[in-house]
């Protein structure tokens, strides 16, 4: 590295302002084109939730990216950014009847569902809407799981299909999503076949589906190093090549972590190295930044980040990493086998890498674009 990491919060006038993510949206760019050239036939959104920031998503519309969007907040962000409706997907399946009325007025065409009540919505708000099925997909192998909240089974996917046809919507196509940092290239295969036999049924019925959504879940180095791209789309179009044969759909994909996250570095300063007993062998090491204010993902110790000092040359030891608040759930890592350096003192600054997906979005009040909840006192 050439700048130092105190030169470079120098640079943003952050000294003395930790804890703050610090995105580089260069990288972010860099990450897109890495993911279109290894998914090169795919239409790649990008996952908003990741990390809304806008200048990131300028360079990304830039880029040539499309999005994938959960609320109006996200719809407005990328329509500031430049995108245009047309590129955008409103991935969520479950929305309120006043968000898909609110998206198909500034041209949104593109929305997820996995329920005959939430096409009843779709139906209603979005006439005539090309309309994507979730499915359920198992999230084994993944860091940070979210099967069981989204999808339907391949059955019900069937007649949901048919159903839409019915109301005047286009049924473009079927999704799933294996799971967040998904490490197992294998993973995205089962539920390619699930489509697969349900794209065959479906055109026995006189359909023509013709997206298929793999998701997002594409993973990123973190303390861990991940496969490279290329390993998962190598996976994925074995996959269609095997269930699909010569008549594969059009692959559409939703990264947020693999685009955000080797963007961010949040810097954070350490408020107090401690031990508990004269023989404790660990230190406790309290940053002033936790699982409330934007590590949210080291639950569970799930995912492992890497951390970078100014003494990273020096001799290390095992530490206990928390967060600055009163809640005792507010440990990073305690099981994880971390270690800093014994030089570290409070004061000293601890860079947390990796950084720049799911942490500024779960630290604020805005999660996804949802409004933060109001407190009203009684009069
Ligand atoms: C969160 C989300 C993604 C992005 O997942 P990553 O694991 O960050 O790539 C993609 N699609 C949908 C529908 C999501 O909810």
């Amino acid at each position: 590295m050439t700048v130092t990491a105190d030169e470079e919060l120098t640079a943003l006038g952050a000294v003395g302002r930790t804890p703050c993510l610090v995105i580089d949206v260069e990288v972010a760019g860099e990450q897109y084109r890495r993911i279109a050239s290894a998914f090169a036939d795919a239409e790649i959104h990008y996952a908003v939730k990741a990390n809304p920031e806008p200048a990131l998503l300028r360079a990304l519309v830039e880029a040539g990216c499309r999005f994938d969007v959960a609320s109006r907040t996200e719809i407005d962000l990328c329509l500031a950014a430049g995108a245009s409706p047309a590129d955008l997907s409103y991935g969520h399946p479950i929305k309120k009847p006043g968000d898909i009325a609110y998206a198909y007025a500034r041209g949104v065409r593109l929305f997820a569902f996995d329920s005959a009540g939430e096409l009843d919505k779709i139906v209603t708000h979005a006439p005539g809407s090309a309309v994507i099925c979730r499915l359920l997909a198992s999230s084994d192998g993944a860091r940070w799981p979210l099967s069981r909240k989204f999808g339907c089974t391949g059955e019900m996917a069937v007649d949901l299909m048919k159903a839409a046809a019915v109301c005047g919507l286009d049924p473009a196509g079927l999704a799933f999503h294996v799971g967040s940092q998904q490490l197992d290239p294998g993973r995205w295969e089962p539920s390619v076949a699930l489509a697969a036999d349900i794209f065959r049924t479906l055109e026995q019925s006189g359909l023509s589906p013709r997206i298929l959504n793999a998701g997002g879940g594409f993973p990123v180095d973190y303390r861990v190093s991940a496969l490279p791209i290329a390993a998962y789309s190598v996976a994925i179009h074995a996959a269609l090549f095997r269930h699909f044969g010569h008549r594969a759909p059009k692959l559409m994909i939703e990264p947020g972590r693999y685009i955000a996250a080797p963007a961010g570095v949040l810097h954070a300063e350490v408020v107090l190295v401690s031990k508990k007993s004269y023989s404790d062998e660990s230190r406790w090491v309290y940053l002033d930044v936790g699982r409330f204010g934007g590590l949210a993902e080291t639950e569970d110790e799930a995912i492992q980040y890497a951390l970078a000092t100014a003494h990273d040359d020096g001799p290390t030891g095992p530490v206990i990493l928390a967060g600055p608040t009163c809640d005792s759930v507010d440990i990073m890592y305690q099981h994880a086998h971390y270690e800093l350096p014994l030089a570290l003192r409070a004061g000293d600054v601890v860079r947390i890498l990796g950084t720049g997906a799911y942490t500024a979005t779960y630290a604020s009040v805005g999660f996804n674009g949802f409004p933060p909840l109001r407190t009203l006192t009684n009069p």
